[in-house]
Formats: structure tokens, C-alpha cells, sequence
């Protein structure tokens, strides 16, 4: 048996919704709609090459919680960490995709962040902690140009 399963316990894995949208508007309105299933404090990993529609999703969730507009979400791949306040949820929208080092992760401070706020990852798979304690695993597959399989896993 391989050793690293018995220390890094994969999070049970239950399919809680899954959708294929075929419009970006399509995929913010189910973004809209998971408001219910996110409740804070929750860590969510959202996984998906690039162009998958991850950041697309965002925007419909932090406007569904009133904490930005569709417009005000763009992409923390520079900034790596943008901050959506709304009236009850405060939304800290993380990229990964530039942080490669645990040190450099270290400085993003995300610790404090997951004691009361939504944190929404992207790319952050590529740190097994992050793997291991989300709570919620949104992944989105680019099906065809307009087409996306998105499905939601919680624990
Ligand atoms: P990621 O954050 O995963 O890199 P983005 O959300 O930034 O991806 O980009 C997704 C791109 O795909 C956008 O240009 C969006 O308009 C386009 N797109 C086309 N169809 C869809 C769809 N069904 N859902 C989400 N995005 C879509
Ligand atoms: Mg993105």
C-alpha cells in the first residue's frame, strides 16, 4: 500500500451537484445559486485548466453573496489574493498559479482568512494541505467552446 495514503487521508468524496453549462452567463447563474452550499467558513478548491471558467464561476458566486458585481471579479493571477466584502460574507478569491513555494504561500497569510471567510482557490491543488482540508472541490471541464461540465464534491 502506498504510505502517503495513510498519511495524507484523501476527504471523503461526495458528488453534491453537477451541471454542463453552455454559456459563461450560464455558468455565473449556477455560480448565483451555490450560495446555500457555501456558507462560511469554507475553503474551496476550484480546479480546471486554464480558460475552464473558474474565475467566471467567482463572479456569479460573489455576486450571489452581493459582495461584487460580475464585472469587479477578475482574475488574482498577478495580486493572488482579491478581497469581496459583502454584507454577511466577506469572499477571499486566491491564485495559485504563480506560488510555487510553501514560503511564498506562507506570506499570503490564507491561515487567518479561513477562520471566517469564504476562500475560493484556484490552483490550489498544487499544495496537498489545501487538498486534504478543503471542505468543497469544484471542478470544471472544458467539454467543447461554450461547453463546460462544472461538478461540486463536498465532504
Ligand atoms: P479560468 O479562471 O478557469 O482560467 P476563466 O473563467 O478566466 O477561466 O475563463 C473562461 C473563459 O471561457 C471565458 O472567456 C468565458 O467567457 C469562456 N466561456 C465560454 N463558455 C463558458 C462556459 N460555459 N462557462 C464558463 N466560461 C465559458
Ligand atoms: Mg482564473
Amino acid at each position: 500500500m502506498d504510505a502517503l495514503a495513510i498519511l495524507v487521508p484523501v476527504p471523503a468524496q461526495v458528488l453534491t451537484r453537477e451541471v454542463t453549462t453552455h454559456s459563461a452567463e450560464e455558468t455565473t447563474a449556477f455560480g448565483r445559486a451555490l450560495v446555500d452550499l457555501l456558507v462560511p467558513p469554507k475553503l474551496v478548491l476550484l480546479r480546471g485548466d486554464l480558460g475552464a471558467g473558474k474565475t467566471t464561476l467567482i463572479k456569479g458566486i460573489a455576486a450571489g453573496f452581493q459582495a461584487a458585481s460580475e464585472d469587479d471579479v477578475t482574475s488574482p493571477t498577478f495580486t493572488l489574493v482579491h478581497e469581496y466584502r459583502g454584507p454577511q460574507v466577506t469572499i477571499y478569491h486566491v491564485d495559485l498559479y504563480r506560488v510555487d513555494s510553501p514560503r511564498e504561500l506562507e506570506t499570503l497569510g490564507l491561515d487567518d482568512l479561513l477562520d471566517n471567510g469564504l476562500v475560493l482557490i484556484e490552483w490550489g491543488e498544487k499544495f496537498p494541505r489545501f487538498a486534504r482540508d478543503r471542505d468543497v472541490e469544484i471542478t470544471i471541464e472544458r467539454l467543447a467552446e461554450h461547453d463546460r461540465r462544472i461538478r461540486i464534491v463536498t465532504r
